[in-house]
């Protein structure tokens, strides 16, 4: 586990997500994001994954672990309307930010709970921070998604893509990352996405972008896109990054959501080294991120720096 694999996760995470935003949703959105997703020096701008990721390793650091209090505000403040936040979470974030308690501002806007990928967008954040803590992944996982789904698949999908990301800090093994996956996975629809993916890796096949999206899913809910993520940044493990962002963006549906959670794991095993020089020499913010994920390890869970954890 080293600096190089946190950078590599936090910068994966944003590169997926900025590179993969011009070709999310329809026509549109595409238009719409041409004219938002330049910063004024032309760098690549990021989305509200990358966002709730930020506001989440800050959270984390400043806490000493998961308090959903701090986090809630973090998300509420961070909120941009011109990141690609979904209606819903803007609602949700806006009353947040008016004064409204989080667990009942969630339940006004979703009352059943949202079971869309917005937890486990950000969850790469909560595998960095426990990676070396792996028994508090999942626990932490559910209660930094619950802030904005309550649904229990959207916090599993949440535990699924954080767990990901912690194993792929200390292996480059696509089944030791699978497995830690699998461990931790207790829905029927994501066990079976999972085991289809599994399949697909252990016969070294390469099933067409379409056929992923088709079968296990490119949508905005966590049980249509974070075993996709999985799939796609094991399948890429050993490849270069832009072939598996060519792949995600190939999928079509949320590509900048499956670019941002496939790019957090492969990072992870990759390091920032391994990331496309070219690609994060037009990274908004790029230094911003290294900073944030420098810090992240050095005061991650169980590390010396560490504050107490809850
Ligand atoms: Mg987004």
């Amino acid at each position: 586990m080293t600096r190089d694999r946190f950078q590599g996760s936090i910068l994966g995470l944003a590169l997926g997500d900025s590179l993969g935003a011009p070709f999310e949703g329809g026509p549109l959105e595409r238009m719409v994001w041409k004219v938002l997703g330049k910063t004024r020096t032309g760098k690549a701008r990021w989305t509200d994954d990358t966002q709730m990721a930020i506001d989440l390793c800050e959270s984390l650091v400043a806490s000493g672990g998961v308090n959903q209090e701090d986090l809630a505000l973090r998300f509420a403040h961070g909120y941009r309307w011109s990141r690609g936040y979904g209606p819903a979470a803007a609602k949700l974030l806006k009353r947040i930010r008016y004064g409204r308690d989080w667990r009942e501002a969630s339940r006004s806007v979703y009352r059943d709970g949202s079971y869309g990928n917005g937890g486990a967008m950000r969850a790469p954040a909560v595998g960095l921070y426990y990676s070396s803590a792996p028994d508090l992944i999942p626990t932490a996982a559910r209660q930094t998604a619950e802030i904005t789904h309550a649904h229990p698949l959207g916090q599993e999908g949440a535990v699924l893509i954080a767990a990901a990301t912690a194993t792929g800090t200390t292996t480059d093994s696509k089944q030791a990352i699978l497995d830690g996956v699998i461990e931790h996975c207790r829905d029927a629809t994501f066990r079976n996405k999972l085991a289809t993916a599994g399949s697909w890796l252990a016969r070294d096949e390469r099933p067409s972008p379409q056929e992923v999206a088709k079968i296990l899913g490119n949508g905005i809910s966590a049980p249509e896109s974070c075993v996709t993520a999985i799939y796609l940044a094991l399948h890429f493990l050993h490849q270069p990054f832009d072939q598996l962002l060519a792949a995600a963006i190939a999928g079509k549906g949320d590509t900048d959501t499956i670019g941002a959670m496939a790019g957090a794991i492969w990072g992870a095993v990759n390091g920032a080294t391994a990331l496309p020089e070219a690609e994060l020499a037009r990274l908004e913010q790029r230094e911003r991120l290294e900073q944030l994920s420098a810090t992240l390890y050095d005061n991650r869970a169980g590390s010396d720096r560490a504050g107490p954890t809850n």
